[in-house]
């Protein structure tokens, strides 16, 4: 049984990893952003509800994200295990979480700051779920469904300050959460995609 939670800054590379991670285990990839922009993108009820709060790069209320990820892991398929990318966020997330599933691993990816920016100007998304960055894939279209590209409305650069800011009060205590449980994985997420996904995989097969 795996239940992951990857943890990091915006831009630490947590749903690239968490791709990854999808085919190699062949666990959902949970993302709470992902499912926001999703509805967002839709123009259901709860994307109206969240858009404004997402724009200015700050948190949707936990009640909100909570309920949601609780019915999402109420899902057959999470019954082997999943992977959550960007929840829990908080301290009282992490809590509700614990009431309905336990965390086997909690794998931080820890990433230096000017790392983090210049990851986030770059990155670019397809609808389809695909990301990219422009210094490694120049094409404006997906490689994979061939829609365009688009950069998110909150990677502009005053949202991802709003954004690192609010990481490090709510989001980064975590790693402490964690740790006390045991479960704590730390790391080191500077040297690529590739090597990176070694370090995850690792922690996840028990060798590290
Ligand atoms: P992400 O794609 O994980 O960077 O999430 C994008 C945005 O969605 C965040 O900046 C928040 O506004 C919102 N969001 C995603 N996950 C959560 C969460 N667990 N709690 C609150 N807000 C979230």
């Amino acid at each position: 049984m795996a239940r992951i939670v990857l943890l990091g800054a915006p831009g630490a590379g947590k749903g690239t990893q968490a791709a990854l991670l999808k085919e190699k285990y062949n666990l959902p990839h949970i993302s709470t952003g992902d499912i926001f922009r999703a509805n967002i993108r839709e123009g259901t009820p709860l994307g109206v509800k969240v858009k404004a709060i997402i724009d200015k790069g700050e948190l949707v209320p936990d009640e909100l994200t909570v309920a949601l990820v609780k019915d999402r892991l109420a899902m057959p398929d999470c019954e082997k295990g999943y992977i959550l990318d960007g929840f829990p966020r908080t301290i009282a997330q992490a809590e509700a979480l614990e009431s309905f599933s336990s965390v086997d691993m909690a794998i931080n990816i820890a990433v230096d700051d000017e790392a983090v920016i210049r990851r986030i100007a770059g990155r670019r998304m397809c609808k389809c779920g695909e990301t990219y960055h422009t210094s490694t894939y120049g094409a404006d279209e997906c490689a994979k469904c061939g829609s365009k590209l688009y950069q998110r409305d909150d990677d502009r650069e005053e949202v991802v300050r709003e954004r690192l800011r609010v990481y490090d009060r709510q989001t980064k205590p975590l790693i402490e959460f964690y740790a006390k449980r045991g479960v704590l994985h730390t790391i080191d997420g500077n040297k690529g995609v590739e090597a990176t996904f070694r370090l995850v995989s690792e922690v996840i097969d028990g060798r590290h």
